[in-house]
């Protein structure tokens, strides 16, 4: 495996704790969640991990949610 296919990080979303804000969806620089039609026990549409692998660990998103529901773990 080259250095570019490394994969930089593991994303860890507690959806349970989502309040639906998409602040994640909008700040991640590298387009890496969507939000869903899928809603959490709280009643609020909860966002998607569509590609980790282009993760760049920049931890914007885990700064910026509000509810401290992402966590991401470097790899
Ligand atoms: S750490 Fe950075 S690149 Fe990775 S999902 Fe969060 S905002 Fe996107
Ligand atoms: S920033 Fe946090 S609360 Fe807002 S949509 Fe993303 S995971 Fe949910």
């Amino acid at each position: 495996m080259v250095d570019s296919e490394r994969r930089l990080a593991c994303i860890h979303v507690r959806r349970d704790e989502c309040k639906g804000c998409r602040f994640c969806v909008d700040i991640c620089p590298k387009q890496v969640y969507g939000m869903t039609d899928r809603y959490n026990v709280r009643g609020y549409r909860v966002p998607e991990v569509y590609d980790e692998a282009a993760c760049v660990a920049c931890r914007r998103c885990e700064t910026i949610c509000p509810e401290l529901a992402i966590y991401i773990e470097p790899v």
